[in-house]
């Protein structure tokens, strides 16, 4: 089989219902360019048949790679993978739902030949999303925009296309808790949207419950940001501010013979605030640390239970544990 120009990642979790689709339409996007195509299918750990599905489909056509995880990782962690197979001079990420037209591929290809090396689809419309996924997305893009060092572009997902080279310096950032389009943005390269209308889930429903999307986003924060570590001294400055400004004040109304700020009450907010104060910095401190922690005992990133011949990436990188036959 001649090398492919280009791969096409598809990250699957339970999406049976989705799949025959995805391929179709891949097939007829892929087919149109003329050139050698791949597609890694990683399967996330699925349990709705899917896994068999992806057998099945790869068993017809042989330009279908699976990779089938040993349980579920996660989004981020399976298209990690599917960047460590990739062979192509072109890597596609695209979501197996259909909420990524496939169509538009040919859009980030276009830029792709123009010399762009990261190439990110930006949803300038969305369709069948209700309010609180929508209110929830835009507060979490402009949460990342304003307090990390990147700059990652609003309103664009995972839904993008990267040249070898990036993807290999991707490769070789394998930190565990992943924020995809924030590293491919911080590698630098040229790089540019397109925008398009990012359509309705094809069939069953989201796989992204807020449990998902607020890891996302704290990955997102503690990956790119010290911001948070920082609020720790801000409040710190401003509760021992406002200690300093009440002692001439509280001495003042003594003298004065006033009696405000007698009993509980005060001292009850005061111990509530810095108690508040406190455990807040703890927490935020322990979001790091927890991270610290994982990255320390270097576990592999994803188990593959199956994965085509050999991956793209060094294995003392990858120390994924799989057995080359
Ligand atoms: N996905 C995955 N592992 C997970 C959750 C999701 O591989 O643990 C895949 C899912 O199959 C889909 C993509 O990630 O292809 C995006 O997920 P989804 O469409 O559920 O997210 P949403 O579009 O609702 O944000
Ligand atoms: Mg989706």
């Amino acid at each position: 089989m001649t090398e492919p120009i280009f791969s096409i990642i598809a990250p699957i979790y339970n999406e049976i219902s989705n799949l025959p689709e995805l391929y179709r339409r891949i097939k007829e996007v892929m087919d149109s360019t003329g050139e050698p195509w791949e597609m890694l299918l990683v399967d996330d750990g699925s349990s709705d048949g899917s896994t068999e599905k992806i057998q099945e489909l790869a068993a017809m056509d042989p330009r279908l790679r699976p990779v089938i995880f040993a349980r579920n990782f996660g989004h981020q962690i399976a298209v990690t993978a599917g960047l460590d197979y990739a062979r192509g001079k072109a890597v596609v990420i695209i979501d197996s739902d259909l909420q990524d037209p496939p169509e538009a591929i040919l859009d980030l290809i276009a830029r792709w030949r123009e010399g762009y090396e990261v190439v990110y689809a930006v949803r300038a419309e969305r369709e069948g999303e209700g309010w609180f996924k929508l209110f929830t997305a835009s507060l979490f893009y402009r949460l990342i925009a304003s307090i990390t060092d990147v700059k990652i572009p609003m309103d664009t997902g995972d839904f993008r296309l990267l040249d070898e080279k990036v993807v290999a310096v991707m490769r070789t950032m394998r930190e565990r808790h992943r924020f995809l389009r924030g590293m491919s943005v911080w590698v630098g390269f040229k790089q540019i949207g397109v925008p398009y209308r990012r359509a309705a889930r094809f069939s069953g429903t989201t796989k992204y419950p807020f449990k998902k999307m607020y890891k996302l986003a704290r990955d997102a924060i503690t990956g790119f940001s010290y911001v948070p570590l920082a609020l720790a001294t801000y409040l710190g400055f401003i509760s021992a501010g406002v200690s300093i400004i009440s002692i001439p004040v509280v001495i003042a109304l003594r003298l004065a013979g006033r009696q405000e700020l007698t009993g509980q009450a005060t001292t009850l907010i005061a111990v509530l605030f810095l108690g508040g104060v406190q455990l807040i910095s703890l927490g935020i401190l322990g979001e790091y640390i927890g991270r610290l922690y994982d990255e320390v005992k270097g576990r592999p990133l994803y188990i593959v239970r199956q994965a085509p011949e050999k991956p793209q990436v060094d294995n003392s990188l990858i120390r994924n544990g799989i057995v080359h036959k």
